[in-house]
């Protein structure tokens, strides 16, 4: 199986910056994002949409297209944007998934991300905040079905404007239990898909 990893933002775009700029979202973002690239690359195939020090932008198109199946690459098997959220009221905070509206793959990734993120909040230092599952039907570009043709999830996974959210978004505890409980979710799902649930 082939997943498309996506670490949002980057390059002249540092998306949410946090702590009075001393954190940048796409930091954030590609320090998840390589750590589940490890956990899972021995099982299936994890290309990433950008990596460290590219200095480029990386546009939202050719982030889809990656997983499309366009510019010289295979179409991939599913789409997983990883991001971190703001807000201008410091006491929100918590963890958010998103799919392709109508997408019953998608869909049934979603919840078990949600619930896989769950039972790691149950029990470790941090307890989140479960916000909800939402189908989005065009709102982001990268889960519009009339741009990507594979199931797509994007996940926000806290509020760095939150200071107790940002503590543990930005320490080793919190993103690897993060990058386990994602990862954990791609292997389950990708292994009910190869039995054909989906
Ligand atoms: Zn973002």
């Amino acid at each position: 199986m082939e997943l498309i990893l996506d670490p949002g933002h980057g390059g002249p775009d540092p998306g949410a910056v946090y702590a009075g700029g001393t954190v940048k979202e796409e930091y954030l973002n590609l320090v998840i994002c390589n750590r589940v690239k490890s956990l899972i690359e021995n099982y299936h195939r994890v290309l990433l949409t950008r990596y460290w020090g590219k200095k480029e932008e990386t546009s939202l198109a050719d982030r889809v297209k990656m997983a499309n199946g366009i510019n010289g690459y295979m179409k991939a098997d599913f789409f997983l944007s990883v991001h971190h959220n703001s807000f201008s009221d410091s006491n929100v905070k918590g963890f958010e998934v998103f799919y392709t509206a109508g997408n019953k793959n998608a869909a049934g990734f979603a919840a078990r991300m949600y619930y896989n993120i769950n039972k790691i909040s149950q029990t470790a230092d941090y307890k989140y905040n479960m916000r909800e599952i939402k189908g989005s039907a065009g709102g982001l570009y990268v889960l519009n079905d009339f741009y990507i043709t594979v199931p797509a999830v994007l996940i926000e996974l806290g509020f760095g404007t939150n200071a107790e959210e940002l503590a543990w978004l930005t320490c080793a505890t919190g993103q690897i239990t993060l990058s386990y409980a994602i990862a954990r979710t791609v292997l389950e799902h990708f292994w009910e898909m190869q039995k054909g649930t989906f």
